[in-house]
């Protein structure tokens, strides 16, 4: 991953080569913005240029630094709390032994980086222990060493760690910007891109994250499972995870169902513009009052499987609200 791979952060990225270029770099950064917006690849990319070995362009995503930062197996590189340690769809905490495991790795000498990076993910999962552990760290850090620290709900973060950071603060694409950048460096047709920008609301690395998954095309199954009211439901239905992925993509579904019923949705603004046909179809079904009815319950829906209520019936009850 090199910084000209990144797209609409052009802004911040001009900041931190700006760091890397006065050679004082701060020993830590806290990267702050929604969800899925790239802050984890700008953390990546950093990690990479403050180590890569190229004279120009850095990182350069090709040189042997690089690459083990891309594979996560560089030995002065560590990430903590990364979304892949979730389990059942709940990320867990981040608990005082990782840190310590991590302060004894980063205070003997880097073993070939320039810098060793460390990157904490979803730093609100800190426990206040390992919070406070932390703190020790940032307070004294070891040469050489740049902590990325990382989250989308600062306000649950220690204020006495965000006062030891250089703070960077992220923002969403207006999504039709998203579409023409989908559509142009990463090679995805108009309607996968369309659908991924509006859908993800701007946000590139949801975006990304979805085209991997391939969510563009399974999504009007998804949608239609909800729809065809009396078929049992099916089974990839289960994971909570893809519950939750399923009251997005019916809450999307039913707010076209809103813009077109208002006549406030210049077709640009539809999630599922490749739907159009069969959104004008279905909104005959539905009065203003039904579709305000069906979002409340979606969004119930939400909280409550939060709680772990009884997923089946959630989506059945769910069911009873859609209008085909
Ligand atoms: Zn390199």
């Amino acid at each position: 991953m090199s910084f000209k791979d990144i797209r609409g952060h052009d802004r911040l990225i001009a900041i931190l080569k700006k760091y890397m270029q006065s050679q004082r770099i701060p020993s830590a950064f806290l990267f702050l913005g929604p969800e899925g917006i790239g802050k984890g690849l700008v953390a990546r990319a950093l990690a990479g240029a403050l180590n890569c070995t190229e004279e120009t362009s850095r990182p350069c995503g090709r040189c042997p630094s690089c690459l083990k930062i891309e594979r996560n197996q560089h030995p002065d590189f560590f990430i903590l709390g990364a979304s892949d340690d979730k389990n059942n769809g709940d990320t867990p905490a981040i608990k005082i032994e990782q840190i310590r495991q991590l302060q004894n790795r980063i205070s003997l000498k880097a073993y070939e980086a320039k810098f060793k990076a460390v990157i904490i993910e979803n730093a609100h999962n800190l426990t206040a222990e390992s919070s406070n552990a932390l703190l020790k760290v940032l307070e004294e850090p070891p040469p050489d060493t740049v902590f990325m620290i990382i989250s989308s709900k600062p306000a649950l973060l220690f204020k006495t760690i965000i006062s030891r950071c250089q703070i960077l603060r992220f923002s969403a694409l207006p999504p039709a910007e998203l579409e023409i950048i989908l559509k142009k460096d990463y090679g995805l047709n108009t309607q996968e891109a369309h659908f991924l920008a509006f859908f993800c609301e701007g946000r590139l690395g949801s975006a990304l994250k979805h085209r991997d998954d391939g969510l563009f095309r399974q999504k009007n199954t998804i949608i239609d499972s909800f729809r065809s009211g009396d078929k049992p439901l099916p089974d990839y239905l289960e994971d909570k995870d893809t519950i939750r992925l399923s009251f997005s993509l019916l809450a999307g579904w039913l707010r076209d169902l809103y813009l077109l019923k208002s006549g406030a949705a210049g077709n640009q603004g539809l999630i599922n513009l490749d739907q159009k046909e069969r959104l004008s179809e279905a909104i005959r079904r539905y009065r203003f009052s039904d579709l305000d009815e069906a979002l409340r319950q979606v969004s119930n829906s939400s909280l409550y499987l939060e709680q772990n209520v009884n997923s089946k019936l959630l989506l059945s009850c769910l069911r009873g609200f859609i209008r085909g």
